[in-house]
């Protein structure tokens, strides 16, 4: 076992945050409000400058999953636009793509038309839950695991380490003057954060075009100046908060802290110190000295060295706490070193740290994610999934649609029939051309109906067009019904011509001067 002495030389606990002192109420004291705007007193200051986070490199099971996580999430981001998928001569190969040009959403077996961007909503509406769901079951792991801020951040840290060194070594090389060294660090180092981000913009846009192509087309300067603008700019944005904002991005422009912080409660699992067991804090020496004076915190500040976000969890719950569980690791190393049990940090609701503290048994952490709360949006999630699996399965690759024509509402034709007219629209959402059969419904005998196509000497009561692959085909058709018969409504069918023989109905009015 490590001597706890020679543990790592400590700093001093950052500074707490300078919040200004807080206004007198000009209510309780009217002298104190008017001596608020005197020009002798500054204005409190609302705003801190950043300092500099350099969190040391730790190692740990926390510190693993968050390797994981990075690379998984990466690799699905970098990765997927070059994923081909197989979908015919008549669609498009690439695996998941927003086809903005056509109006169509790719993934993998799925398109979704525009007139199904329900499913789109649907999506939207379970990452919600899903996020709701994570957050009552264990906190802000989205935050701490998964973010894209938190992932490229955790990036860029990995560089600043790999360029400049660890923890100790920024910090001299922050505080060093302007030379040809640190020149020639920062230049290598924001030329590595520069191709991180523009690799990063590069593939956000390979999810609108076709890949390969749009691939060979940036640099060949022939695609499109969207392309060249969102690149511009989501190579800046990764820039600038991924390398320089940072945690900043976290503590005061995302708004997702701030809603998680209302989702939270007694029972959620968070990072947390457990005050009761770590208090008073005394080092290794003070507590060997009088061991019934002192808790298990040594006050050794590895917690906060190894902070993404530069602070002390001890100081309690805090919306910069991503919890990414990196002081978890730093503690439970240091409580190995000097022979005490781990967990001094952990995840760990609020009511199980007030247990604990009465001395009491508690359940596992697991537990805590069976609650009602998490059950109840599980629930919801799970029968959101569950309803647009079934939608999706059950939905046809055929559809049409009836406009009649308004004017002139009917025509009298030479032989007593009564002529309307209609524009239909027939949806083939199949990759391949197929013939469809229109027909009429709900129609008297010797009703009859005829397209644009056709003269209306082959009128007929059913009519075959031809439908393109991912089209809508528009026709006009002309239905005549005979004299006498009042009719104010009927229905066209759709039926496609394959061995599926899917099928659709459009229901429509039919006008004469009987039902005037
Ligand atoms: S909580 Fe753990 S890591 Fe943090 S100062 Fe105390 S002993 Fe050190
Ligand atoms: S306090 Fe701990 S869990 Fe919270 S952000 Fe810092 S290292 Fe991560």
């Amino acid at each position: 076992m490590a001597d706890p002495d020679t543990l790592p030389p400590v700093r001093e606990p950052a500074p707490a945050r300078d919040w200004g002192t807080a206004l007198p109420s000009s209510k309780a004291d009217p002298i104190a409000a008017t001596a608020r705007h005197a020009p002798s007193q500054p204005p409190p200051k609302l705003y801190e400058k950043r300092k500099a986070v350099h969190n040391k490199r730790i190692d740990g099971w926390f510190r693993r999953f968050k390797w994981l996580v990075m690379l998984v999430t990466l690799t699905i981001y970098y990765v997927t636009p070059w994923i081909r998928w197989d979908r015919g001569p008549y669609a498009p190969d690439q695996a998941v793509l927003v086809d903005l040009a056509n109006r169509r959403f790719y993934m993998f077996d799925i398109e979704i038309w525009p007139h199904e961007f329900y499913f789109v909503a649907g999506l939207l509406i379970m990452a919600a839950l899903g996020l709701f769901l994570v957050t009552s079951a264990v906190g802000r792991a989205w935050c701490g695991y998964a973010c894209p801020q938190t992932v490229w951040t955790d990036l860029f840290q990995h560089v600043d380490r790999f360029v400049d060194g660890d923890r100790n070594a920024r910090m001299r090389l922050d505080r060093a003057p302007w030379g040809p060294k640190k020149i020639a660090k920062r230049s290598f180092k924001w030329s590595i954060y520069l191709v991180i981000s523009l690799l990063t913009g590069g593939a956000w846009i390979l999810y609108f075009a076709d890949a390969p192509t749009l691939f060979s087309d940036f640099f060949t300067l022939e695609a499109s100046s969207v392309a060249y603008a969102t690149v511009g700019i989501l190579t800046f944005t990764t820039f600038w908060l991924g390398g320089f904002m940072r945690e900043q991005v976290c503590i005061y422009m995302c708004p997702w802290p701030r809603i998680q912080a209302a989702m939270l409660d007694e029972k959620s699992l968070l990072v947390t110190y457990k005050e009761w067991r770590g208090e008073p804090r005394g080092s290794v020496k003070k507590a060997k000295k009088e061991p019934e004076k002192y808790g298990d915190c040594i006050d050794c500040l590895q917690c906060v060295a190894v902070c993404p976000t530069g602070i002390d969890i001890r100081e309690g719950q805090q919306i910069g706490c991503i919890t990414c569980g990196l002081c978890i690791d730093a503690c439970d190393r240091v409580m190995a070193d000097i022979g005490r049990p781990r967990g001094l940090i952990d995840y760990a609701t609020l009511d199980q740290c007030e247990a604990e503290a009465r001395g009491e048994e508690t359940p596992p952490p697991w537990k805590a994610l069976l609650r009602p709360r998490t059950l109840i949006y599980f629930t919801i999630w799970g029968a959101i999934g569950a309803a647009m699996l079934f939608a999706l399965g059950a939905r046809t690759h055929t559809e049409l649609t009836v406009s009649p024509d308004r004017n002139p509402p009917y025509m009298l034709m030479k032989d007593g029939t009564v002529r309307n007219a209609y524009t239909l629209r027939v949806r083939n959402m199949e990759a391949r051309p197929r013939d469809m059969e229109i027909a009429l419904a709900g129609l008297p005998a010797g009703s009859l109906m005829w397209t644009d196509r056709i003269r209306s000497e082959d009128a007929a009561p059913r009519q075959t067009v031809t439908v393109p692959a991912n089209e809508i085909r528009v026709v006009r058709a002309y239905v005549t019904v005979p004299a006498g018969n009042p009719v104010d409504a009927f229905a066209f069918t759709v039926t496609s011509l394959d061995e599926q023989r899917e099928r659709d109905t459009a229901e429509t009015t039919f006008d004469s001067p009987v039902s005037e």
